[in-house]
C-alpha cells in the first residue's frame, strides 16, 4: 500500500530531497473535480517528482491519470473518459519570472512557503478534461439522447438553407 500523501509540503525541501510521491488520491478529496464528474467514487493515479534543475529552478514532473465519468453534452447521459496529463511544472516567485520560463514549463506561482499536493493534482486534471465532453459520433444511445440530439441536428440543417437574401434577389428578378 502506498503511504498517504501529505497534505501540504515545502517544495524547496522536497526538491532538495528529490522527493517522489506516487499513489492514488480519491476523487472525493478533489472537490472541484468531484463537482464535474457524475461518479466521484473512483481514484486518481498520480506521480509527482520534485527536483531542482541546474541546482536552481524547482520543477515538478510526473503524471496524473484518471478514468472519469463525465456527462455527455449531447445526450446528457454518462460517458467514460480517460484523462491523463504529463506534468512539467516550474515554481516561480513572480509573474515576471513566469514570463521568462522556457515554454515547455507550466509556471506555478509560489505565494506561500508550502503547497498543497492535491491542488496540483486537481488543477492538472481539470485542465486536461475535454472542454465539451461528448460521446463519439453515433454513440449517444438512450431515448432521451435522441431527443436531445434533435435541436442540434435542426440547427445544422438550417445552416444549409439557402441564404434568405439570395431568395429575395431571385424574387426581384421575376
Ligand atoms: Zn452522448
Amino acid at each position: 500500500m502506498p503511504s498517504r500523501l501529505p497534505d501540504f509540503v515545502d517544495p524547496r525541501r522536497m526538491a532538495d530531497l528529490e522527493k517522489v510521491f506516487s499513489g492514488c488520491a480519491a476523487i472525493v478529496d478533489l472537490p472541484r473535480l468531484a463537482e464535474v464528474v457524475l461518479d466521484a467514487d473512483g481514484g486518481v493515479e498520480l506521480r509527482l517528482v520534485f527536483n531542482r534543475e541546474g541546482g536552481k529552478r524547482i520543477s515538478i514532473t510526473g503524471f496524473v491519470r484518471a478514468n472519469l465519468i463525465l456527462e455527455c453534452q449531447r445526450c446528457l447521459s454518462p460517458m467514460a473518459a480517460s484523462v491523463e496529463s504529463q506534468l512539467n511544472i516550474a515554481l516561480v516567485n513572480s509573474a515576471e519570472e513566469a514570463e521568462r520560463l522556457p515554454e515547455h514549463y507550466d509556471p506555478l506561482l509560489l505565494d506561500e512557503p508550502r503547497i498543497r499536493l492535491l491542488d496540483i493534482v486537481e488543477d492538472e486534471l481539470l485542465l486536461s478534461l475535454p472542454q465539451v465532453p461528448r460521446h463519439k459520433e453515433g454513440e449517444c444511445c438512450s431515448a432521451v439522447s435522441q431527443k436531445a440530439v434533435q435541436p442540434a441536428a435542426d440547427f445544422k440543417g438550417s445552416d444549409n438553407r439557402p441564404n434568405p437574401f439570395a431568395v429575395l434577389s431571385e424574387l426581384k428578378q421575376r
